[in-house]
Order: C-alpha cells, then sequence, then structure tokens
C-alpha cells in the first residue's frame, strides 16, 4: 500500500481521480478542524473543557440535564455559524463539479453536522449524524422551525410542550435509515472512496470504506494520523485535508481546476 508524503501522488491514483465512473467522499470531524470547529478528540475550550462530548452527546445526558446539553449544543453552533468552509471543503466541491461534468457519479458522505459542505458548494451531501443548525421535539422526533422564546431552556415543543434538542444522532442512536441506505449502496457501487479526516472509530459510518473495498473499490486515506483504516486503504495520504486535498486536485487536474 502506497503511503504518500505530501506533495508526491502516484499517477495510478491521479488516474483514477480523472477517470473514476463514481466516486464518494466520506468525511469526519478533522475536515472541519481547519475551520477552527473542534472534533470530538481535540481538547474542548474554556467553560466547557471539564466535559467530554463523548457523554453530552447522548439521550441519557439530556434526559439527566437538558439545560447543561442543550447550552453545549448552543455553544457549538455559535462556532459552526460563524465558521467558513477551508480549502478541504473547496477542494471535494471542485471534485464533485469536475466529476459530474464528465458524466460520471460523485457522492459526499459526511458525519459533520455543520453543514460545511453544502456552503462551499456540495449539492446534496448525505448527512449521515443530522445537522447541528436544525431542532427537533424530543419526544414526537418531529422537525421544528419555530417556537416560542419564553426563556426556557431547552425551550418547548409548540405542539406538545416537550423539549426541544438538536436534530443530530447521539450516541447510541439510530441513524437516518434514508441516509444510510444511500451511503451503503455509494460505498457498494463506487469505484474510489476517500475517507477524509475520520477517526473510522464511529460506526456505522466506520464500515462504509470496507464495504466499498469488499466491492472492489480502491480507498484513499486523508488523515494527518494513523487509524484502524490505515492499513486497509490503497492510498494513505498523511497530512491536513485543507493541503492534501487541494495538492491532489491540483495534480491531477492542473490547469483544468481554474476553469470550473
Ligand atoms: P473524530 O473526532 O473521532 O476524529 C477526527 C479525525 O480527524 C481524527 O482521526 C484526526 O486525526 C483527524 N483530523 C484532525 N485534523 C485533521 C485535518 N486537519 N485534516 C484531516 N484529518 C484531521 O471525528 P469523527 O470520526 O468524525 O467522529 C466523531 C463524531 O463527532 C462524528 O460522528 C460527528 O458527528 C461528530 N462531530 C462533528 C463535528 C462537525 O460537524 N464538525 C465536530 C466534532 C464532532
Amino acid at each position: 500500500m502506497p503511503r504518500m508524503e505530501r506533495g508526491t501522488y502516484d499517477q495510478d491514483l491521479l488516474a483514477l481521480l480523472r477517470n473514476a465512473r463514481h466516486i464518494v467522499a466520506l468525511t469526519g470531524a478533522g475536515i472541519s478542524a481547519e475551520s477552527g470547529i473542534p472534533t470530538f478528540r481535540q481538547a474542548q475550550t474554556g467553560l466547557w473543557a471539564q466535559y467530554n462530548p463523548n457523554e453530552l452527546a447522548t439521550a441519557q445526558a439530556f434526559r439527566q440535564n437538558p439545560r447543561l446539553v442543550w447550552e453545549w449544543y448552543s455553544w457549538r453552533r455559535q462556532i459552526v455559524s460563524q465558521a467558513e468552509p477551508n480549502p478541504g471543503h473547496i477542494a471535494l466541491a471542485k471534485l464533485e463539479e469536475l466529476t459530474l461534468s464528465r458524466e460520471a457519479s460523485f457522492t459526499l458522505i459526511t458525519q459533520n453536522v455543520d453543514g460545511l459542505h453544502q456552503r462551499a458548494g456540495n449539492r446534496s451531501p448525505i448527512e449521515l449524524h443530522g445537522n447541528i443548525l436544525r431542532t427537533k421535539c424530543f419526544d414526537e422526533n418531529t422537525i421544528i422551525e419555530f417556537w416560542q422564546d419564553a426563556g426556557d431552556i431547552p425551550p418547548h415543543c409548540p405542539h406538545c410542550g416537550g423539549l426541544l434538542r438538536p436534530d443530530v444522532v447521539w450516541f447510541g442512536e439510530e441513524l437516518p435509515h434514508e441516509a444510510l441506505r444511500s451511503a451503503w449502496e455509494a460505498a457498494e457501487t463506487c469505484d474510489l472512496l476517500f475517507s477524509v479526516g475520520t477517526s473510522s472509530l464511529v460506526e456505522p459510518a466506520a464500515s462504509l470504506p470496507y464495504v466499498a473495498i469488499q466491492f472492489g473499490a480502491q480507498v484513499v486515506e486523508i488523515n494527518p494520523i494513523e487509524t484502524l483504516l490505515s492499513p486497509s486503504a490503497n492510498y494513505v495520504l498523511r497530512g491536513p485535508s485543507g493541503i492534501v486535498l487541494p495538492e491532489l486536485l491540483l495534480a491531477a487536474f492542473g490547469r483544468q481546476l481554474d476553469e470550473t
């Protein structure tokens, strides 16, 4: 398996990037790290440094202390709304455009809840873990767009009076069925899959690269550090995605990039 230093890219990989019939990019929190959104494994800052995100992002934590969990998400929502897509997000949007323009398929699957892929220009990413900017009723599981701000934290559902929560998938919860079905289908039908900025620990997303391998695709990992997936990937590109992805696109498409 080629493990390449940044800046040197295997010619077979570049050819695949230009000719693949279906490219999948699976992204995790790492792709947004360079936009200033911390991953769960990076230390939380300030007020939240004493809390473990893995213990706040659960239904049990919400039941025990809904105010604490709501406030943690309000803080994260504020970080997300101030963040901008970085060169890694923008490179994936360009790759989608280039791939579609030669009538091949492109599927972006993200575990992120920050909406930065859409803001970078990707058309319809599959959001496996929901979106932090949406809110739903904890009891009825329906999306709520408007509610009266009576000063309660969390606010109450205007229909049933239950508590409101972010529309994200917490640890131990099921993923949205249609998103998972589409992601699985994409992994089975692609010929090239990128796993970008994910620790490959959180299931079921962590299985998608292995599904792709099983169905004959080449898998490329982009991550500054070794993950569980690394030994199984066909190519491992070590480095931050905000640098590796634009470099890789430049190596594969050169001046064609300026025309998009
Ligand atoms: P993770 O925190 O477990 O792992 C992040 C991975 O990104 C690590 O392997 C790390 O080495 C890598 N990384 C760090 N900086 C990078 C960079 N500049 N370029 C490329 N890779 C980099 O994240 P995860 O595997 O996605 O799982 C945690 C869960 O937490 C996700 O399912 C997600 O729903 C949620 N989460 C989302 C966000 C977000 O929406 N931005 C942020 C934090 C957590």
